[in-house]
């Protein structure tokens, strides 16, 4: 599909002129055409990648089609809507500067629209391109401080029990090689065919009719995989088929040549086979509060100085990533990290974080990176009730430990990780414990004598522990509750809590939108706090100017 052609020239009778005095100056429309569509028209050059400059019929304008796609996440509404906003609604022409003669794009366009620019890695341009106006504004430091959180998404499927998540493996997987054209089928298809695809299964059976049910399914998932062993590459790595291998494995296992459930399943197996990638994940303790889907991980500015008390945030979202479900926050924090320098953004000198993506070992990246991880410090685990690793001075570098009643310790082993693990230094305190007097807080029922074991790292978090419980890091940690405020707003304004299309890149493509939707909202907010502003001050000086010219009141008329 090949380019139209793209004027910058506002015409006489253009929408501007036509539609611009009908709205206040600070109307939210109007500041949208002011601020942020100008910003859409210089990322062109970046759309125009997107599609072949002289080849096919032309397409639908890229720059309308990301402002469209912008203002239907500011204002959440679904494809077909958004359509219907711009053909009626006078608001949405003006902010997007469409003629009134040029009739609205099909619904489904914006559906092509997004695969476009996902298949030319142009998923983050809507982000990037807001966040550069912003800059551009002086409203966002390439070097500004930041918080950080992360929030799940759930995903645009539903969460399956294991039997309906095999039995739906296994229809898909039918479905895709019946279109296989020249295919020849092994004896069992039609069998198959019929339990899978023809039929459904009652999930209100009982617990062990469900149970008999999962292991039929298992047995034919492991004919249909036996079978797809033997056919080629093509067949056997369709996008269905593919995934019975997979699920055969995650589900099932052999003992003794019987085939049976296996007891526990990944945390990252197949939920639903609609969309794979959508993974099981929970928020408090294993077990509670699950979801299937992704997660957000959500980077803002910090402001500087108190704001006035009409005044709208300060904050701009720097980084909007998307990651699996099972994904932990370390490595969602150094995805962050990596984002925000691909967009221009330096390293906060200042992260203000959660207790989830502080370790020895971010600590210490952020130290010699010259940056400051500002969070709490997970408590360790201890003993069934004692002293925990907190209470001992250890010091790694000249391999000794103090412990609570002062003993230095006998021993230190170094013990080298496993596949890539760091290595850990275990301490020892041999017969000083014997006639210890806090033996029985210190050390457990089965033990003769205390060891303890700590990272290479641990001086990291032995000093973050420490200045966790000051009054000063306590009051500086107050700059990272805004976030909390920033997911609400994402969740309840945006739609970020619940995944709109399937499968990770296009999740990605949504949270970059919501990112950009937010951005653009708290930019169009500032600018009709200042034009207020701006309003108030002007009518403050003219009263004073009228004031200052006015005759002195008479005397006696003042005294009556
Ligand atoms: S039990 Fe051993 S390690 Fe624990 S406080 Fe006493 S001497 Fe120290």
């Amino acid at each position: 599909m090949s380019l139209p052609d793209f004027s910058r020239q506002m015409p006489l009778f253009g929408v501007q002129n036509l539609l611009g005095a009908a709205f206040e100056p600070d109307d939210r429309f109007r500041l949208f055409a002011a601020i942020v569509y100008p910003r859409l028209v210089a990322a062109r050059p970046a759309l125009e990648s997107c599609y072949c400059a002289n080849n096919g019929r032309p397409g639908v304008e890229p720059v309308l089609m990301l402002g469209i796609s912008l203002l239907q996440f500011m204002e959440r509404v679904p494809d077909r809507q958004a359509m219907e906003m711009v053909k009626y609604h006078l608001g949405w022409r003006l902010a997007l500067q469409l003629e009134l003669d040029v009739a609205a794009p099909e619904a489904s366009s914006l559906t092509y629209f997004r695969r476009r620019l996902l298949e030319h890695e142009q998923a983050r341009l809507a982000f990037d391109t807001v966040l550069e106006g912003l800059r551009a504004a002086g409203l966002v430091s390439r070097k500004a401080r930041q918080r950080l959180d992360s929030t799940h998404v759930l995903g645009a499927v539903a969460a399956m029990g294991s039997v309906e998540c095999v039995r739906e493996t296994l229809r898909l997987a039918l479905r895709e090689l019946e279109g296989v054209a020249g295919l020849s089928r092994p004896e069992f298809w039609d069998r198959l065919w019929e339990r899978y695809v023809e039929n459904k299964l009652d999930y209100r059976l009982e617990e062990k009719a469900l149970a008999e049910k999962h292991l039929a399914a298992g047995r034919d998932l492991a004919a249909l995989s036996a079978w797809l062993e033997g056919q080629g590459e093509a067949v056997r790595e369709g996008k269905q088929a593919a995934l019975v291998k997979r699920v055969l494995g995650e589900q099932f296992e052999v003992v003794e040549g019987v085939l049976g459930k296996r007891k526990d399943r990944p945390s990252n197996a197949v939920r639903n086979p609609n969309d794979p990638a959508m993974e099981w994940s929970t928020k408090g303790k294993t077990g509670t509060k699950g979801w299937v889907g992704s997660k957000a991980q959500i980077a803002e500015t910090v402001e500087d100085g108190e704001r006035e008390a009409d005044e709208p945030t300060r904050s701009f979202l720097v980084a909007m990533e998307t990651q699996a479900a099972t994904g932990g926050e370390p490595a969602g924090m150094q995805q962050v990290l990596e984002s925000e320098k691909a967009s221009g953004q330096e390293a906060p000198p200042e992260l203000f974080v959660d207790a989830g993506y502080v370790s020895a070992e971010a600590l210490k990246d952020a130290a010699e990176e010259g940056r400051e991880l500002v969070g709490p410090a997970l408590g360790s685990s201890h003993q069934p009730a004692g002293f925990r690793t907190e209470d001992f001075q250890v010091d790694v570098g000249q391999r000794r430990a103090v412990c609570p009643a002062g003993q230095a310790n006998a021993t230190c082993t170094r013990v080298e990780g496993r596949e890539g693990e760091a290595a850990t230094y275990k301490f020892g305190w041999g017969g000083a414990c014997a006639s210890c007097p806090l033996k029985g807080q210190c050390v457990g029922n089965k033990k003769d004598h205390r060891t303890l074991e700590v990272g290479e790292h641990h001086a990291y978090l032995q000093d973050r522990r420490r200045e966790q419980k000051t009054e000063a890091f306590q009051k500086k940690m107050n700059q990272r509750k805004a976030i909390e405020g920033t997911i609400s707003e994402l969740t309840r304004g945006y739609g970020l809590r619940r995944s709109r299309y399937r499968g990770l890149p296009k999740a990605a493509l949504q949270n970059y939108l919501i990112g950009a939707a937010c951005n653009a909202g708290r930019w169009i907010r500032r600018a009709a706090w200042r034009m207020r502003q701006a309003a108030r001050a002007a009518r403050a000086a003219a009263r004073a100017v009228g004031a200052a010219l006015r005759p002195e009141a008479p005397a006696a008329a003042i005294g009556g």
